[in-house]
């Protein structure tokens, strides 16, 4: 069984450090950049990460030499476009641990998976008497489209708080479960702001103890540790490829094939349908009634080549890897005097560190950074509610991947003094 983000303990993770990075730097040439005459040192892979050339190499080699339209083609060129675009689609169903292959959708990102579920399921599902659960820390793309849903549907949306420490209210979740029955969970497998890692395998079961159906967004985990839909039990899982080492403008929804049999489709158009009338249609077999117009091609197989070049990593790794990266900059950072980690402790935290400099704004302090080549971002993060739990207009935001090491947290700690120094003066 694959390992899930909340049972990998510290000791599993021995033997990984934070001095070298996990992936040749070599493998990234991005990375070799100076910025404002200082060698990069990119700290914001959790909004979008680098791309090993193993990555570039698979697109251009495609477009260059089997790029076509796929699925319709009796030729050559449209077979080999289309067996590269599926064979990229039963990587990821391994990758996730997927029961079949018919269970992986292409969607353009994480917030279109999630879109998704909520116009199709929630629409065919809920009504004015349903409660649909989300937690106070997701990203406005596990928010909004439920309340898009809850506004046609007249459903209510009931949010778990999240603690001062960071982590989610779990008292508060189980009666919310016992009182209200929701028929849906949707909840981040980790925070993108706080880093925060909840307890979803339990918080799956005890929602599935109530009748419950639950979307994990994956946005944060699938790229960072082994994640294993049926070990997790989830029903609906959303992640990006552009966090993941893949590019931009292709994601993935992952559903329980009786869920999405049931469903209804999304988009109207081209190849997912089976048969079109002028009196009416009929669709697709899964997974291509989701997936209306010519795709991403190339980007898919770019999708297929980072999940390739992860699986050669060994998720496992990539987790202890960014473990022991948060936890050297929890302890370097604390040294900065004035400055304010939000969030949990490294054993129940991923690669994000979000704080605060004495009273700097985050903006100022990530332009500041820039000028030494440090690239953090600096935000609401899109997760304006949690910034309001925090009674926090922005923070900046550190974030670690496969080629950070703890060099680079020493120069972000060291930046930050000069920083704090030019402010504070
Ligand atoms: N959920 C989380 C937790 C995220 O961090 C992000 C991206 N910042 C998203 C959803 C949305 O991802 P995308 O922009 O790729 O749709």
């Amino acid at each position: 069984m694959a390992e899930t983000v909340e049972s990998t303990s510290p000791a599993a993770l021995a033997g990984i450090s934070a001095v070298e990075p996990l992936a040749p730097c070599a493998d990234f040439p991005i990375l070799s950049r100076e910025i404002h005459g200082k060698p990069l040192v990119f700290l914001d892979s959790a909004a979008s990460a680098q791309k090993p050339r193993q990555v570039l190499d698979a697109m251009d080699s495609f477009a260059r030499t089997s790029y076509a339209n796929i699925h319709r083609g009796a030729y050559t060129l449209s077979e080999e476009a289309t067996a590269a675009y599926e064979g990229a689609r039963k990587r990821i169903a391994r990758f996730i641990n997927a029961r079949s292959v018919r269970e992986v959708i292409y969607t353009r990102n994480t917030t279109e998976a999630i879109n998704l579920v909520a116009r199709t399921w929630a629409d065919a599902n809920l009504d004015e008497d349903d409660v649909i659960v989300l937690t106070e820390m997701e990203h406005h793309s596990n928010i909004v489209p439920w309340q898009l849903a809850a506004a046609r549907t007249g459903a209510h949306i009931e949010y778990v708080p999240v603690t001062d420490e960071g982590e989610l209210d779990l008292a508060a979740y189980a009666r919310i479960l016992d009182a209200m029955k929701p028929k849906l969970v949707a909840l981040t497998q980790m925070s993108n702001v706080l880093g925060t890692l909840p307890p979803v395998t339990e918080m799956i079961a005890q929602a599935h103890a109530v009748g419950a159906v639950v979307l994990l967004d994956g946005a944060q985990s699938v790229p960072h540790t082994a994640v294993d839909v049926r070990a997790l039990d989830c029903d609906f899982l959303a992640f990006s490829a552009h966090k993941m080492l893949g590019p931009s403008g292709i994601g993935v929804l992952w559903g329980r094939r009786e869920l999405l049999e049931a469903m209804p489709p999304f988009l109207g158009g081209g190849d997912m349908i089976r048969e079109v009338r002028l009196e009416g249609s009929t669709w697709n077999d899964l997974p291509w009634k989701f997936e209306a117009g010519t795709p991403a091609i190339i980007e898919a197989v770019g999708l297929g080549a980072a999940v390739d070049y992860l699986g050669a990593l060994g998720m496992a790794n990539v987790r202890a890897h960014e473990h022991a990266l948060v936890a050297y900059a929890l302890e370097r950072l604390a040294a900065v005097p004035e400055l304010r980690i939000y969030g949990p402790p490294a054993e129940r935290r991923g690669g994000v560190v979000s704080f605060t400099l004495a009273d700097i704004h985050a903006h100022d302090l990530a332009t500041l950074l820039d000028r030494d080549g440090i690239a953090v971002r600096a935000g609401h993060h899109c997760a304006q509610p949690l910034m309001e739990r925090y009674k926090l207009p922005a923070t900046a935001r550190a974030s670690f991947y496969v080629y950070s090491t703890a060099a680079e947290i020493d120069a972000l700690a060291e930046a930050l003094e000069r920083a704090r120094a030019v402010f504070t003066f």
